[in-house]
């Protein structure tokens, strides 16, 4: 059961968790943001934090759902 920590309940703020790997991304990690279009609140799980090198391959899927937002994955 995948945990994204924000369904029913308070989600922890002052650290996000990599959407990836799951594990927190502390303050000496480099994150980058990425949004998909199709989940434009990140209810599915794929807008959100990742780690810098974690989300290297979702930026390229980003890519592709957001010139395609039509696209369901
Ligand atoms: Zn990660």
């Amino acid at each position: 059961m995948a945990y994204f920590g924000t369904i029913g309940g308070e989600p922890p703020r002052r650290h996000f968790s990599c959407l990836a790997c799951k594990q927190p991304i502390t303050d000496g990690q480099h994150s980058t943001r990425i949004e998909f279009q199709s989940d434009p609140d990140g209810s599915a799980g794929l807008s959100g934090v990742y780690h810098t090198a974690c989300g290297r391959p979702y930026q390229s899927l980003a890519r592709v759902v957001n010139m395609n937002p039509w696209a369901r994955f």
